[in-house]
């Protein structure tokens, strides 16, 4: 059996590694373009910040280390230009030498990943203007760097652009980053991210929203960034992190079956169109584990997981790959922002019903020191209670929480059981009722009827505006409320309801949801048109981001 892989990183190198474990007998060849195998494309934003000083700590393992353990065939600066999928051979370019050769395979695994778009605008071939995939992309961006710029735009505010806004200003640049959406990170829900933007504001990153780079220029103080808006912004680095596309070349030219965004299709297995031909990582169109529809998903996570299981296929395991749930996460200036499974907006867009709430606990028990806060959104089918997704932002705890709201999703569970589900807990590590449990408990109660819940958004949108009602202390009141709210704090309620309205609809609210939810029961029982808002003043301050907005 001789397996050839194409790309040698987070796909390629985990199934060239899986396929030695399966057979000792097996010819296994790793073709890579680049002079480096399995480095660790997601340290690299922290080389730059010289948060990770050593740049060969980046490189998970080595050429020479592969040969030696898993006894590969490891032919770096070699491209591989075509496939002959009659001969079953493919044409490699020895990038050093210029030497054109064919090698024969029985068994072929793409994995050569996505490469970043780069807009046809005026000026993006500007010298000092970068995209960022590789160790030859971070050395660039780095020199430019270490000369002691002053300032630097980043255009596109997803995962790699925010990173990399943190790591410039760790090294003192003054940053602008930019993104066409009304939003930062656009595949979480837009409420989510209004925390990251007051992150980036506070560490001084000017972000600009609705707002895109239309021409760059070279001039005297470096160079200019002209922006939807017509403003200017000058710049000695411009970084484009507007998304990747799936470097799917090798697989067109060969006629495989390609989604219409470019994605090589593959069937549970990931076997391409042509059954001896697999395909793993940033360069296929995978299935979302929540729809079923197809999807692209450009994550380290799947394309790892994906290497081993092509490799299992390849040998005659039978290995199923589940789809791509789109657990992800980031964090920069300690605030962390994480989610998995289908997004509200996802599920606005398919037209599928569902369910919303909002906590807005510590991360460990408040009395002990240290307790960071964090929001914490589930949604959820209205019917049968089955999680669809869940997504969180905060400090310290977050990243625990969407893991287990990730298995929660993976396992088909319900938010009855988040209410049942037993954690650990000591008070420095979580509650008795943790984040997870709250939210089930929040939404077991909602579906079962326990008290009327009411979003944001719907009384935002109700024509007979409601009697809000702040239940909070008259203090919290003061330091901030809900335009046009009156204030009755919950212990008084019960003695001064004569002086609410039978006949008008009331939206409690207090802090984070509790204190609304039991003046709730309160009013329902005296016979009021009640309801809680849901996730309280703190679901309603993430539903107003401030001035960033185009
Ligand atoms: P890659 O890892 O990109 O490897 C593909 C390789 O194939 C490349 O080295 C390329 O040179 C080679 N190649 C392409 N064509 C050919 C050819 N014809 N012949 C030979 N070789 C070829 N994901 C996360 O989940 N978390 C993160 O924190 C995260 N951070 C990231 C930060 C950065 C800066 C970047 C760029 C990506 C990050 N990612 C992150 C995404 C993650 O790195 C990718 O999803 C993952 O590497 C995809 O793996 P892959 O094997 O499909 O492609």
């Amino acid at each position: 059996m001789k397996l050839i892989i194409v790309g040698g990183v987070a796909g390629g190198a985990s199934a060239a590694a899986r396929a030695r474990r399966l057979s000792e007998d097996a010819e296994i060849l790793l073709i890579e373009r680049g002079p480096d195998v399995s480095f660790a494309n997601c340290g690299l934003p922290y080389h730059i910040g010289e948060v990770i000083p050593q740049r060969d700590k980046l490189l998970v393992t080595t050429p020479e280390r592969l040969r030696e353990r898993f006894r590969l065939d490891v032919r770096t600066r070699s491209e591989v230009e075509a496939i002959d999928r009659h001969g079953k051979t493919v044409r490699v370019r020895d990038l050093t030498t210029g030497r054109v050769y064919e090698e024969g395979y029985d068994k072929l695994i793409l994995a050569p990943g996505a490469a970043p778009i780069r807009p046809p605008i005026p000026g993006a071939d500007l010298p000092n203007v970068f995209t960022l995939r590789n160790l030859a992309d971070t050395d660039r961006i780095k020199k430019v760097v270490d000369a002691k710029i002053e300032r630097a735009v980043i255009v596109g505010a997803g995962f790699i652009g925010l990173e990399l806004a943190e790591n410039f200003v760790h090294r003192g640049i003054a940053t602008t980053i930019l993104d066409r959406n009304q939003q930062v990170l656009p595949p979480f829900d837009p409420e989510m991210t209004t925390p990251l933007v007051a992150a980036l504001a506070e560490k001084g990153v000017e972000v600009l929203l609705g707002q895109t780079a239309e021409t760059i220029s070279a001039g005297a103080d470096g160079m200019t960034v002209t922006l939807t808006s017509g403003d200017t912004r000058t710049a000695q680095l411009v970084v484009l992190g507007i998304g990747v596309r799936p470097e799917n070349m090798l697989a067109v030219q060969a006629d495989l079956a390609v989604g219409p965004r470019g994605g090589v299709r593959v069937n549970e297995y990931l076997q391409t169109s042509d059954p001896d031909i697999f395909a793993v990582g940033d360069v296929i169109e995978t299935t979302d584990f929540g729809t079923g529809e197809r999807t692209q998903v450009p994550l380290a996570g799947p394309a790892n997981r994906q290497g081993r299981i092509a490799a299992d296929n390849a040998f005659g395991r039978k290995s199923k790959y589940r789809g791509t749930q789109g657990t992800a996460i980031l964090g920069f200036f300690g605030t962390t922002a994480a989610m998995t499974g289908l997004s509200e907006k996802a599920l606005k867009r398919l037209g599928k019903p569902y369910r919303k709430v909002y906590v807005h606990p510590a991360h460990h028990a408040g009395y002990y020191p240290g307790a960071e806060g964090m929001s914490l959104k589930v949604i959820f089918d209205p019917e049968t209670g089955k999680l669809l997704g869940a997504q969180g932002v905060g400090g310290a705890g977050v990243d625990k929480r969407i893991d287990v709201l990730a298995v929660a999703v993976q396992a088909g569970m319900t938010v009855f059981d988040l209410e049942e589900m037993e954690l650990c807990y000591a008070p420095q590590f979580g509650s008795a009722k943790d984040p997870v449990n709250m939210a089930g408990f929040v939404a077991g109660g909602l579906l079962r009827g326990d008290h009327p819940q009411i979003d944001w958004e719907a009384v935002a949108a109700m024509t007979e505006k409601p009697l809000l009602l702040d239940v909070r202390t008259p203090l919290e009141y003061a330091s901030g409320r809900i335009p046009d709210a009156v204030n009755i704090p919950v212990d008084d309620l019960r003695s001064r309801l004569s002086e609410l309205p039978k006949g008008r609809a009331i939206v409690a609210y207090c802090q984070v949801g509790q204190r609304g939810y039991l003046a709730t029961r309160i009013l329902m029982q005296a016979g009021f048109t009640v309801s809680n808002l849901g996730g309280g003043y703190k679901t309603y301050l993430l539903h107003q981001p401030q001035g960033v907005r185009a």
